[in-house]
């Protein structure tokens, strides 16, 4: 039996998967905002799962952060009472067995490289564009790190071919990672919003400039096409890098249909050479990929 762990900012949520990917037990339960009391939730829930299932497991954990493979801590985590914390090690030593840790975007790609919208493919990249905007690599099923454990942060990458009018958000818009201009600011939900606002629109949530978009507002139309092209331009940059065999989008704007007819033809347009046909696909287990892809950090014949 695999056990997966999410450790969101509000829930953390457990699951157990058996071989086949089937779910035999989720539960969830608030996430309290401190370290020893967040160790000992976990060791409840996995206590929990072990009892409802009558079966032992090994456990999966994907965090809103990494481990840095020079101090051993967490670092870069929004749960920031996480931050400076040998997590994975305090967890292992309680729980008794090993435990693997993972940035929440890498397991979103493990979940969906094994099991999902991109079953079976050898190179993924997944990205989360929620209130931010996440990204993980998997290769051949297994979460790639990288040598200092920043492989997939591409949303702190500086927006790729700004035009004039994103000179000028790069100028008024910071990052919170300190920086300007970063994809983050421009194709999370928040930057979505933020640009609507910006053209003249009123603050309304993501989902909202939507439903607008949807009724032929102009505002709002423009808004989605400008985020349209946005969003290409970033996943161009990607494919120049990394080329990847499918692209999968996750978090709350990877609900917006239209993205998945729009976008791939205006990624060809800034790719090196025009020719461009990586599918972009959305999450096939929505919110459960997570947590899914925590569970996976185990695989198959290990
Ligand atoms: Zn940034």
């Amino acid at each position: 039996m695999r056990i997966g762990i999410d450790l969101g900012g509000t829930k953390t949520e457990i699951i157990a998967l058996d071989d086949s990917g089937n779910v035999l037990f989720r539960h969830r339960q608030p996430t309290p905002h401190d370290y020893l009391q967040t160790i000992e939730l976990i060791a409840s829930l996995v206590d929990l799962t072990e009892k409802e299932t009558g079966q032992s497991g090994t456990v999966g954990m994907g965090i809103p952060g990494s481990i840095s493979p020079y101090t051993g801590v967490v670092k870069n985590a929004n749960s920031t009472w996480l931050n400076g914390k040998p997590f994975d090690r305090d967890l292992s030593q309680r729980l008794n067995r090993e435990v693997r840790l993972a940035n929440d975007a890498n397991c979103l790609a493990v979940s969906e490289a094994v099991d999902g919208a991109a079953a079976g493919e050898h190179t993924v990249f997944a990205v989360i564009i929620g209130t931010g905007c996440g990204s993980g690599i998997a290769i051949n099923g297994h979460s790639h790190i990288g040598g200092n454990g920043t492989a997939g942060e591409w949303g702190h990458n500086p927006l790729p071919w700004m035009d004039d009018d994103e000179l000028r958000y790069r100028a008024e818009v910071s990052c919170y990672c300190g920086k300007q201009g970063c994809i983050e600011t421009f194709i999370s939900g928040t930057g979505f919003a933020t640009d609507y606002h910006r053209l003249g629109g009123q603050p309304l949530k993501g989902s909202e400039i939507i439903r607008l978009a949807e009724a032929q507002d102009p505002v709002a139309e423009l808004a989605l096409s400008r985020y349209e092209l946005r969003l290409a331009k970033s996943l161009a940059h990607v494919v120049n890098i990394l080329d990847p065999d499918v692209i999968v989008l996750g978090g709350g704007m990877s609900n917006v249909d239209r993205l998945y007819q729009t976008v791939p033809g205006l990624v060809k347009n800034w790719v090196f050479g025009g020719e461009c046909e990586t599918p972009i696909r959305k999450a096939l287990h929505g919110d459960s990929s997570g947590v899914r892809g925590a569970a996976w950090l185990w695989p198959l014949g290990e």
